[in-house]
């Protein structure tokens, strides 16, 4: 058989996501972004992810719309639901270290021994916050390392900063200093008080101050990837312009889930929408949805890993009932903390549905929902997909954030782009109810402006000549070049 030139040979690329929901959809729409452009591609999961990813992923169709993708996985040494498991954030690490790290080293080399079908790997593309795991290997292996965060860029920045507001004195801060402002992280002075800073950042225990200054050291070693890819665009701008003194090169190629669809007009059909979705979606609320006015409903989620207490559920749902609203709940199994399944009868509470103007699943189809027509608002953690969803959507949201990223993406909301509400550090359901009342009828009008217009930006980002379909285009060409 004639083998190929090199030069004319597709790129392999292997994309390795952290193990959580929030960061391995992000990275599944770059893959097929790259796998849409005849790349080899190598999507390597833990293991239980990787038995989750399949169980709902049509591999057949999959196969056929991307004939050199392979679904690989390596161990974690981790328990299944690590969130609930009760280990440090130590213990976390330590595992993955142990058990991941020389599993992915292995993994590399073993696809190094090039086939006729297969190429050796030209780059890994890692989430930013695997460099503990990801960058001895790959500059070891000597392939090039490509960093995705898939946080937003503010939050990167930030992190850049704590070290310094560590030294000074600033974090830990008291409780009686939430509202205090931030100072000494450029572009953010006007807006940032120390509630918005990282979930990290209110140490409480040695394990938070741990995983605060792991996260200061994964940002850090970031900066010795080859470049840095963000799930981002034009709202974070000035950010990501500071950010380019600390990296070599970074694309922002977001919304991601938004360029997918724009890039890949075939996934238009219902039965390829969703990509790296773990659970297996409800998708009886699309059929209650169908039945509900335009912009009359109110989505409700939480995401992939926050518990409330008890109490916050009470709260919310006393805020929900009495705002007189129409609406959808997400109540994954695992929502409340410390009453593991308390969640999984949607079923039940969902009798009698016409009368109650509201829906209860346990795991949403969630942009088809934020799509949705009869969706007119978002009562979100403020994670950063979620974010993003909501704003392609154009659907105005209020912010309940619980921890990490969601308190910084929250402030940016309400203060920065102006298109929701936040409810930070509150658990009061006579504040939701007034809350839920403003987005959806009183203040509607008054934000409605801003949230057009941002997703408007989003649209434009991701359609042909936009800056996100612009640098996507730029990251598939540096990736060829690395491949000559
Ligand atoms: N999600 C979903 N259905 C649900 C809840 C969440 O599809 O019922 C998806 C959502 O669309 C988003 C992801 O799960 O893409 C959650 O990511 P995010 O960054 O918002 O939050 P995290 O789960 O990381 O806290």
């Amino acid at each position: 058989m004639i083998r190929m030139e090199r030069s004319h040979v597709n790129p392999h690329v292997v994309l390795l996501p952290y193990p959580l929901q929030g960061h391995i959809k992000p990275m599944m729409s770059l893959a097929e972004l790259l796998g849409s452009a005849n790349f080899q591609v190598t999507f390597v999961n833990t293991n239980h992810n990787h038995d989750l990813l399949l169980r709902n992923t049509d591999i057949t169709s999959f196969c056929n719309r991307f004939p050199n993708f392979q679904f690989r996985s390596i161990p974690s040494g981790l328990p299944a639901n690590v969130i609930r498991s009760g280990l440090t954030a130590k213990d976390v690490f330590d595992a993955m270290k142990a058990m991941s790290k020389p599993a992915f080293r292995d993994l590399l080399i073993s696809l190094g021994e090039e086939t006729e079908q297969r190429q050796r790997p030209t780059c890994v593309i890692a989430d930013g916050i695997l460099c503990f795991l990801t960058l001895d290997v790959s500059e070891e292996l000597q392939i090039p390392l490509l960093a995705l965060r898939t946080h937003n860029a503010s939050y990167s920045w930030i992190y850049f900063h704590l070290p310094k507001l560590i030294e000074d004195g600033h974090i830990p801060f008291l409780d009686e200093n939430m509202d205090k402002p931030v100072a000494g992280i450029p572009g953010f002075e006007n807006f940032l008080r120390n509630r918005d800073l990282p979930g990290t950042c209110r140490v409480k225990t040695s394990d938070d101050d741990y995983l605060l200054q792991f996260f200061i050291g994964e940002t850090f070693a970031m900066t010795r990837a080859s470049a840095l890819i963000l799930n981002t665009f034009e709202i974070e701008a000035p950010v990501v312009s500071l950010l380019g003194s600390h990296f070599t090169k970074i694309y922002t190629i977001g919304p991601l889930h938004k360029l997918r669809k724009s890039r890949m007009k075939d996934i238009n059909s219902p039965s390829v929408s969703s990509s790296g979705i773990l659970q297996k979606e409800d998708t009886s609320c699309m059929t209650w949805l169908n039945s509900q006015p335009p912009k009359s409903v109110l989505y409700v989620s939480f995401g992939s890993l926050v518990g409330l207490t008890r109490e916050q559920m009470s709260e919310l749902w006393h805020g929900l009932v009495n705002s007189g609203q129409r609406f959808l709940l997400v109540v994954r199994p695992d929502l409340i903390l410390g009453e593991p399944g308390a969640g999984a009868t949607p079923l039940a509470q969902n009798k009698g549905t016409e009368e109650r103007n509201r829906f209860i699943v346990s795991w949403a189809p969630q942009e088809e929902v934020l799509a949705h027509p009869a969706v007119g608002g978002f009562l979100t953690h403020g994670g950063w997909n979620s974010t993003l969803e909501g704003i392609v959507a154009g659907v105005p949201m209020i912010c309940w954030p619980q921890f990490s990223d969601q308190f910084v993406n929250s402030r940016c909301v309400s203060e920065v782009w102006k298109i929701g509400f936040d409810m930070k550090d509150t658990c009061d359901g006579s504040i939701i109810e007034k809350l839920v009342r403003d987005l959806m009828e009183n203040k509607r009008e008054e934000i409605m402006g801003s949230t057009d217009r941002v997703a408007t930006m989003a649209h434009d980002a991701v359609n042909e000549g936009g800056s996100s379909y612009r640098n996507l285009d730029g990251l598939i060409e540096d990736i060829r070049l690395m491949a000559r």
